[in-house]
């Protein structure tokens, strides 16, 4: 086959980074499914670190945060939960979403920002 791939881009409804999802070329759409259902069906069921939750199209660092949350272990969060928890791992300085907050006292803190703030 010469289509060699099919990119679906993202914006992530939770940070707004962008993300790709490789379509596979070979793939059928079912009757009713567009292009979009494909791509949602792929960051949903695919082995990608991307997922769909409270309808929210999430970026591996947003999955990642959802996905570590207690809360989470047993049913799915709400959109206002999703937008919640990542308001509380924004970084302190810059604002930029961080999956790390071992390093200031609890307070999240992106990599760059720690950078700069270690001697
Ligand atoms: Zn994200
Ligand atoms: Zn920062």
């Amino acid at each position: 086959m010469s289509l060699i791939k099919i990119e679906a881009i993202f914006s992530c409804d939770g940070c707004g980074n962008r993300f790709t999802a490789n379509l596979d070329p070979a793939g059928k759409l079912s009757d009713s499914w567009t292009l979009f259902d494909q791509a949602v069906d792929t960051i949903k069921n695919g082995i990608l670190a991307y997922s769909v939750e409270a309808g929210m199209h999430l970026c591996s660092k947003c999955t990642k945060l959802v996905c570590r949350d207690k809360r989470f272990v047993d049913r799915d969060p709400t959109e206002e939960e999703i937008e919640q928890l990542l308001a509380e791992n924004a970084c302190h300085i810059c604002g930029m979403l961080t999956t790390m907050r071992e390093y200031a006292h609890g307070r999240p803190l992106c990599l760059d920002c720690f950078g700069r703030s270690s001697p």
